[in-house]
């Protein structure tokens, strides 16, 4: 496996020549900024109300200054057509994403193309506010501003640059925009690293021995689990999973719920706005039972009218199966990376809502130790990404680490029959490059149509189309003689390039692959778990079609040669082989691999004799005029 090591260059850190450079989690709930102070330990930066979180929520007003924060936060009662929330959910996404996934039933109904081109494949979704169609780059490219503008006026400077967190399950598309939104907030990006992954640095881990690492981050509206490998100081991915649509926003609906069944209403009863209220009021609640035995809870409007009390108790039989549902991903992801929890060595605890005592516990229960809580749950991968930024732009020379990620989905080539070769497999640590030789099919062909495909099934069909291009000026040569070197690299940052050579004549062409808007989780799930599903279905069908290139290949083959040299056979031969071809060529149409096999046997068989005299005749051909002990032993008459 090709490691990149990253390190910095051995220059001592003075503090003159200390690089502004801080690390940004760009959360779907909230977002933050750390630094790494000279001689000092990491912080997060506060704002001037002494805030460290921002509410990663954008308010587009009537004025043009756009709230970013708090302040958009506190709109979104009053105008919620013009404040964004949550757009991390759609970052990356087209319409098409969206619209054949159910867990993307929170963006607005309005939904729209952000693309100035419909008709692109890339098309963002966007939502209508009064600035007009606002894209998840857009909205996430305020926040970073706002961040940007907070670091740099507490280090009273220009940033060199930001190492950005994104969850280890974002593929190209959602990388890729994350650094549009850094680009268009004027943010230089030194790395994009996993979220997991800073949570562990942030705590050391990079320093401690060889172990097996989960990271478990239960935020505002998702759930992320992913198992990592640390070897010598070296990060890799083994695992991610987890769900998009589960976290504490859940935990503060069942609350509302509970009291909605308590005062005998519905949601209905309430009104919008009233529900809003108790939501708010319900996550409030949620909080101090992270704290407290018992909260007090009211809800008032439309005619009702009810006031109680909750236990943490009940808070815990309400989030039960919920918490549960996030230990399944957990034991989903062991069995992916091949460990059992024992064999976890550390459980690191990451995002707001690992606060609630009833989630340490059962995560604690499940891999059997008490999972790490010492460093702030909300603020431990900002931490971790600004130590990497710190090491990116050379203050620290004396940590060295090497973060490996991994591939969500397999990625691989069209090959012949509108099959797949896969070429890197899902879960494969990047940075890496992987390489295969192909071949032309046909005699003299001069160009090779290369299709880059994304997924875990067998047939094209089944797979997400990434990217085209070609490789022509491919000198004309029989089939099969040409040597295509197909090269995937991925970068540390995940992005693909394909790359293909002809090894004799060295004719290359090669392609970025920036696929057009990705893939969402869910649908990563949902493509494994056809994958799983389909895997016998596949593998036959992938039997049926390499047999049926077989058949037809071979049909190629003994019609040429029939054409060439008939002359050698006799009557009968012509006409066994002829039959051998016509019982081929209709199996060749059927479902049964067996009978192509056997078909295929068969025609090889009725042509052996013709292909010996033919080798035969060429030979002799081609030694006419030299003396006849050159001919070697397999050359004897038949
Ligand atoms: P994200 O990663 O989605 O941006 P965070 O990690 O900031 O989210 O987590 C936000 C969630 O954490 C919210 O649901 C919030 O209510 C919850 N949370 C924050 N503090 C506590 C607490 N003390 N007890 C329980 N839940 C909490
Ligand atoms: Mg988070």
């Amino acid at each position: 496996m090709a490691l990149l090591k990253i390190s910095e260059p051995g220059k001592s850190p003075m503090p003159h020549q200390f690089k502004r450079a801080v690390g940004i989690d760009l959360g779907t709930t909230n977002s933050l900024v750390a630094t790494v102070p000279p001689g000092k330990s990491p912080h997060v930066i506060v704002d001037a109300q002494g805030d460290a979180l921002l509410p990663s929520v954008v308010h587009y007003a009537e004025d043009q200054i756009n709230l970013v924060g708090q302040p958009a936060l506190d709109m979104s009662i009053a105008d919620p057509h013009n404040t964004l929330a949550s757009f991390k959910r759609w970052m990356g996404r087209s319409i098409d994403d969206i619209q054949s996934d159910d867990s993307y039933d929170y963006v607005r109904p309005d939904a729209v193309d952000g693309s100035p081109d419909a008709s692109k494949a890339s098309a963002l979704v966007a939502v209508h506010t009064r600035a007009g169609a606002v894209t998840a780059v857009e909205a996430s490219a305020e926040v970073l501003k706002n961040l940007a503008a907070r670091a740099e006026s507490a280090l009273g400077g220009q940033l060199q640059g930001a190492v950005i967190t994104v969850p280890a399950y974002f593929d190209d598309a959602q990388r890729q925009a994350t650094k549009d939104a850094a680009m268009l907030a004027g943010v230089n990006v030194l790395r994009l690293i996993n979220e997991p992954t800073a949570a562990a640095v942030a705590y050391g881990l990079d320093k401690a021995d060889d172990r097996y690492i989960a990271v478990y981050d239960l935020g505002g509206g998702t759930f992320d689990v992913s198992i990592l490998q640390l070897s010598e100081g070296v990060f890799e991915v083994l695992a991610t999973g987890g769900n998009a649509a589960l976290g504490g926003d859940d935990f503060d609906r069942a609350i509302a719920d509970w009291v909605l069944a308590q005062a005998a209403v519905s949601a209905a009863d309430l009104g919008p706005s009233a529900y809003r209220q108790l939501l708010q009021e319900s996550r409030a609640a949620k909080q101090a039972l992270s704290e407290h035995r018992a909260v007090g809870l009211a809800v008032a409007g439309n005619g009702v009218d009810w006031a109680g009390e909750l236990s943490r108790q009940q808070f815990e039989e309400l989030i039960d199966g919920l918490v549960e549902q996030t230990l399944a991903g957990c034991k989903v992801s062991l069995a992916d990376a091949d460990l059992v929890p024992s064999d976890i060595g550390d459980v690191v605890m990451v995002g707001g809502s690992t606060r609630v005592p009833r989630v340490r516990e059962k995560v604690a229960l499940l891999f059997g130790q008490e999972p790490k809580i010492d460093v702030d749950p909300d603020q431990v991968v900002a931490l971790g990404a600004a130590i990497q930024a710190d090491m990116l732009v050379g203050n620290n020379q004396e940590r060295e680490l090497l973060l490996l990620d991994v591939l969500p989905l397999s990625l691989g080539i069209e090959t012949m029959g509108g099959l797949v070769e896969k070429i890197i497999h899902r879960n494969t640590s990047i940075p890496c490059t992987r390489g295969q030789e192909f071949t032309t099919y046909k005699d003299g062909q001069t160009a090779l149509a290369l299709h880059v495909l994304q997924g875990e099934r067998e047939r094209v069909a089944d797979c997400r189309s990434l990217a085209r291009f070609e490789l022509r000026g491919i000198p004309a040569m029989v089939a099969g003689a040409a040597h295509i070197q197909v090269t995937f690299d991925v970068d540390a940052n995940g992005m693909l390039e394909v790359s293909a050579c002809e090894t004799n004549t060295g004719v290359a062409a090669s392609i970025k692959v920036q696929p057009s808007y990705g893939l969402a989780e869910s649908q990563i799930t949902a493509m494994l778990q056809a994958s799983h599903q389909f895997a016998r279905d596949d593998l036959e069908v992938r039997a049926l079609i390499e047999q049926r290139i077989e058949a037809e290949s071979l049909l190629d083959a003994v019609q040429a040669a029939l054409q060439a040299d008939r002359h050698l056979l006799d009557a009968s031969e012509v006409q066994r082989i002829d039959s051998a071809i016509t019982e081929l060529a209709a199996a060749a149409k059927q479902d049964e691999v067996v009978s192509i096999k056997d078909a295929i046997a068969r025609l090889g068989h009725q042509t052996e004799a013709f292909a010996a005299r033919r080798m035969n005749q060429s030979i002799k051909q081609a030694l006419q005029g030299r003396h006849i002990d050159a001919i070697a032993d397999p050359v004897q008459d038949d």
